[in-house]
């Protein structure tokens, strides 16, 4: 199956990490990119700024080994715009081998796989892909030094990548706040509750 990319010029690129807030709930992406609303943030997302800044740390000691690698060369805080895909992202880490590049990002929360998380990486992987020229069949979502899943970078998925990412256009060029069908317990766990009047 061959990726169906849009050809028309892609006015701006989009921030590879609104695809995660998206798949959460598509207003986050409106209050962070069209409002000026300051969110007040839980005191676990600066725990997982410091924990970042740790693993990266502790990953240039460790070994491939939790990735069934035998050898790679490892990249960390990789900034890559690619013009095709009109998108850009900072990944975690990177190991490039001889034949394969897999995008990895460090996880506070051992929580199951999100479906967020799955774009976000796979979004990771293509531009990994077109930046090393490379291909990259799977990612890691790695937390405190342990493999935590393996994900398939499916065409699917890819697919799915572009279609959030030119919904996510879509909406920053209409500037319309967009339907949202989060639960009641996203709601709750959300930061931006207050400005969100119709749904409690
Ligand atoms: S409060 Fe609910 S609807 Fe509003 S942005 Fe947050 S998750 Fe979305």
């Amino acid at each position: 199956m061959t990726l169906k990319i849009g050809m028309k010029q892609k006015s701006f690129s989009v921030p590879a990490n609104l695809l995660r807030q998206w798949c959460y709930c598509p207003r986050v992406v409106y209050y962070i990119e069209l409002t000026d609303i300051v969110a007040n943030y839980p005191l676990w997302v600066k725990q997982g700024e410091n924990f970042h800044q740790l693993e990266e740390k502790l990953w240039q000691r460790r070994n491939l080994s939790r990735f069934k690698l035998k050898d790679g060369k490892k990249f960390y805080n990789l900034a890559i715009r690619d013009s095709l895909y009109g998108f850009h992202g900072v990944v975690d880490m990177a190991i490039e081998t001889h034949e394969f590049v897999y995008p990895i990002e460090f996880k506070l929360s051992a929580s199951n796989k999100k479906r967020g998380d799955i774009m976000q990486l796979t979004a990771y992987a293509m531009l990994l892909e077109n930046y090393f020229s490379k291909p990259s069949q799977y990612g890691f979502l790695v937390g405190a030094g342990k493999l935590l899943h393996t994900i398939e970078i499916s065409t699917d998925r890819r697919q799915k990548v572009l279609q959030i990412v030119d919904a996510i256009r879509r909406m920053l060029t209409r500037g319309v706040k967009p339907d949202s069908n989060a639960s009641i317990f996203q709601c709750c766990a959300c930061e931006y509750i207050n400005f969100c009047n119709d749904r409690l």
